[in-house]
């Protein structure tokens, strides 16, 4: 740490935090006892609190959105710069990191054509259900209004982007919810059992996931369903990557009843699994894509959803009809310190070859974690796509039980006192939070990676023997 701050500042701002600030994610009844941890400075892979104690950060930002690693000044100096040329201007008119962005996006996007900008993942998914909202009126007479979703994928913390949330943990208590949004069954081959297809394996599995779906707009009426809405990997719902045979069956599906497929690229996108985009390994055409977390690193608060021409074309008219174009605005998708960040954030990745890193360490990093796994019975799944890495852990592998949350915190805990901070992720079942999580930065080295795994090691054999 610089030292800028002494140690009566920090007084000063935690008992200011505690007084004042609402966490995200958090029961706060714990710190009426200890403190909330600070984070008060970054540089590449690491992170200091407080107290001064540093961490290395095997999950960029506590939510996978950090890629390019804390401390980048040359991000810092373009956003200073673009701020000091003008700051904002509404995206009714354009902005010279806007325009260039986009076009550099799309060059890393073949088959898509707009660029939408707004400021959060949960906004830019609501954008996308509005714009299948507004179709189904224009082009369908009002019927194609139903938007699909899957068990165990999440969209936002919105109530329309709730009514898409396939963890039913997160949507407790919050409804009810918006109407027209159906639920289809997820893709998991380690928990394929739940579904009760545990005979079936590989692509024979991903053909059936994929045509539950077909079945529930088949139930739902093909007529009334406008639209698929998938993570490409699902990330907090278990760092879950669909079977082989799973993806094209679904684009094959969406055509044959003519519904649009929404990809949320929230947290795969921009580099994370080792493509640009997460449903770039899978060759499928989408007509859009949301993305927020990595477009900026976290630099700058900016999220986009992406559209085909097509899509965009449907809302071209020169007739006098004011219902007729896309009537959405999103204030702060007018900042131009987003496109700004993001147009360095993308350079980075391309001049210091973060993809190819990403999946050289993905490799490591899921290699580390099957020896662990061997070693470790309570490990019942290792699975991942570049640096996007999950860990279940289950009370008995032949059962898969998940490990109770409780645990699996401890297991969170004991890393972080070692000073290395993991995550876990979210389950549909609630308190069975029992899936480690690892999503470095893309710049991680095979040292980074064996220290996160280490700390993982001396956490299993402390907590379960
Ligand atoms: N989609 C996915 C897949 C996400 O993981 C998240 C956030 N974790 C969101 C959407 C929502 O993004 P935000 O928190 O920026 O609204």
């Amino acid at each position: 740490m610089d030292g800028n701050f002494n140690d009566n500042d920090l007084e000063k701002v935690v008992s200011a935090d505690k007084a004042h600030v609402w966490h995200h994610l958090t029961q706060h009844k714990p710190f009426e006892t200890g403190d909330p941890r600070i984070i008060i400075e970054g540089k590449g892979m690491r992170v200091w609190d407080q107290n001064g104690k540093e961490y290395l950060d095997a999950v960029s930002g506590a939510v996978w959105t950090v890629n390019v690693g804390y401390g980048r000044k040359a991000i810092a100096d373009a956003v200073h710069e673009q701020m000091m040329k003008i700051c904002y201007f509404a995206q009714t008119a354009g902005s010279i990191p806007g325009s260039l962005f986009a076009e550099k996006l799309i060059e890393k996007m073949p088959g898509m054509s707009r660029v939408y900008y707004t400021n959060s993942g949960s906004e830019a998914n609501e954008k996308a259900f509005k714009l299948v909202r507004q179709i189904a009126h224009k082009k369908y007479g009002g019927k194609k209004t139903k938007i699909l979703y899957r068990d165990r994928d999440y969209h936002g913390s919105t109530l329309a982007t709730m009514s898409a949330g396939g963890q039913d943990e997160r949507t407790a208590q919050y409804g009810p919810f918006a109407p027209d949004f159906v639920r289809v069954p997820h893709c998991m081959e380690y928990r394929k059992h739940e579904l009760g297809l545990e005979h079936l394996s590989g692509a024979e599995f991903g053909r059936a996931a994929a045509d539950a779906i077909e079945e529930v707009i088949l139930r739902e009426g093909p007529e009334t369903v406008g639209a698929l809405c998938l993570e490409p990997v699902t990330a907090g719902g278990g760092v879950i990557e669909a079977p082989e045979g799973y993806w094209e069956r679904v684009e094959e599906i969406c055509k044959k009843y003519e519904v649009l497929l929404h990809i949320d690229e929230v947290v795969c996108g921009v580099g994370r699994t080792g493509t640009w985009f997460g449903y770039q390994h899978y060759g499928i055409k989408p007509d859009f894509v949301t993305m927020a977390k990595g477009v900026a690193s976290g630099y700058a608060a900016i999220a986009c959803m992406v559209t085909t021409e097509e899509v965009f074309d449907m809302f071209k008219d020169d007739s006098s009809d004011h219902l007729n174009y896309f009537r959405d605005i999103s204030t702060f998708g007018g900042c131009t310190a987003g496109p700004a960040a993001a147009l360095e954030n993308m350079r980075i990745i391309e001049e210091e070859g973060l993809l190819e890193n990403c999946t050289a360490m993905g490799t490591r990093m899921m290699a580390n974690l099957e020896v662990l796994k061997e070693k470790h019975s309570v490990i019942g799944d290792v699975r991942g796509k570049g640096l996007f890495i999950g860990a279940e852990l289950v009370v008995d592998r032949d059962t898969k039980e998940p490990v109770d949350e409780k645990i699996c915190a401890q297991v969170v805990a004991d890393c972080g006192a070692q000073g290395v901070i993991i995550g876990m992720t979210n389950r549909s079942i609630p308190g069975r939070n029992n899936t480690l999580c690892f999503s470095p930065a893309l710049i991680a080295t095979a040292d980074d990676i064996d220290a996160i795994t280490d700390a993982v090691d001396n956490a299993l054999t402390k907590v379960f023997g």
